[in-house]
């Protein structure tokens, strides 16, 4: 079974900082980065023929199709026409929120997972994606419940060196309007130039790393109160591969189990590498979408003792080596704290799991659902 995302467009509502607002900065990148070809003919909307979508998919009856964009929202009546006519079962979908009333309910309670990007608090949220987003979406997410959704709904967070990781998460946990059980987030890594490798080097030592040591107590000490196991992807996957002693390959799946249809068919490792023909893997009228080559993880991480645990982190930046090699280490060290705060709590976990207090089974999900899972 694989899991695909479908870009409908290019398009978006909303100019969100570390996105197309950061584009629009005009900062200058790094340049030490690996030159890749891009296809800058690929077209900005979806333009194959959907009978090829079709029966690419039909090769993978138990297949999983993501939504995405841009913002896929802008093209409602193509997600209609490909819930209505797409052989396949599971569908998902990764949005802004925005515009998640455009979408009928009935075919919005067809998603398994739906994921809506929120930062965390009301002033962090509209801060970084426009002012009046939060209250938006927060509206949409209500009359999603009560129009019937039944699926796992992803508070997914982009996290910067404004954020305070901990305030963010448990404002949404503890949202009074809709308390959100199912959080992700990644960092913004973003960063060019040395002055931002400062700021980010500061906020990782004394805001990030510590905050995260803190939510990994918060997370185990609600399970010993007996509330379950709250599903905080970046925890949720690293404690049930620990408590079963499974390595893991890259985690957001992309290359190996996810894979991106890109507006013209062509079938590509995961979203931000649209366009990246190199690293193509076929095409939908051709490819098998059980056969698909895999995309290695490049050698930077082959030696890497946390390799088993941390899979490789990105594979977009593996490729684009996006950072100097200290900028990349400080990311790697927020990997090592996610890794060394959950083995702390490890044996709290297996003692919460003895009492009855929670089930290993409380870790189920399903993966390459699209949260990325190491930040
Ligand atoms: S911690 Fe860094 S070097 Fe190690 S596997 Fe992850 S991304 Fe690669
Ligand atoms: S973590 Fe990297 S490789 Fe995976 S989906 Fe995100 S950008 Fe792509």
């Amino acid at each position: 079974m694989v899991f695909f995302h479908l870009i409908l467009t290019d398009d978006c509502n909303l100019c969100c900082s570390y996105c197309r607002g950061r584009v629009l900065e005009g900062n200058a990148p790094w340049s030490g980065g690996r030159d890749v070809e891009i296809d800058w003919d690929l077209p900005s909307e979806l333009s194959f023929d959907l009978r090829d979508l079709y029966s690419f998919l039909a090769g993978d009856p138990s297949a999983c199709l993501t939504f995405y964009g841009g913002e896929p929202l802008l093209r409602v009546a193509l997600i209609e026409e490909i819930m209505d006519n797409a052989p396949v079962k599971r569908f998902m979908l990764q949005t802004n929120g925005v515009l998640l009333s455009r979408l009928p309910a009935p075919y919005r309670n067809r998603f398994e997972t739906i994921l809506v990007s929120l930062d965390g608090t009301e002033e962090l949220t509209d801060r970084h994606r426009g002012k009046g987003t939060y209250r938006r979406v927060m509206e949409n997410v209500q009359e999603l419940a009560r129009g019937g959704f039944r699926g796992e709904l992803i508070a997914r967070m982009t996290v910067g060196e404004d954020t305070d990781i901990r305030e963010a998460v448990r404002a949404l946990a503890g949202n009074p309007v809709f308390p959100f059980r199912s959080i992700h987030w990644q960092l913004d890594a973003d960063f060019s130039g040395y002055g931002a490798m400062r700021t980010f080097c500061e906020w990782a030592r004394t805001s990030y790393n510590p905050g995260i040591r803190r939510l990994v107590r918060d997370w185990v000490e609600s399970m010993e109160a007996g509330e379950g196991v709250r599903r905080w992807y970046p925890f949720l996957q690293p404690m049930q591969d620990l408590l079963d002693g499974r390595a893991s390959l890259l985690r957001c799946g992309s290359g190996h189990a996810n894979y991106t249809i890109m507006t013209d068919g062509h079938i590509g490792p995961c979203p931000v590498m649209a366009g990246m023909k190199e690293f193509y893997v076929g095409h939908i009228a051709t490819a098998d979408p059980l056969c698909l080559p895999r995309v290695a993880v490049g050698s930077g991480c082959s030696s890497c003792h946390l390799l088993w645990f941390c899979g490789g982190r990105c594979l977009y930046s593996q490729v684009m080596r996006p950072w100097p090699e200290q900028m990349r280490k400080l990311v790697c060290q927020t990997v090592e704290n996610l890794h060394d705060c959950l083995l702390e709590v490890l044996p709290r976990v297996r003692e919460c799991i003895r009492k009855g207090l929670i089930r290993r089974d409380d870790f189920s999900h399903t993966r390459y659902n699209g949260c990325e899972i190491i930040p």
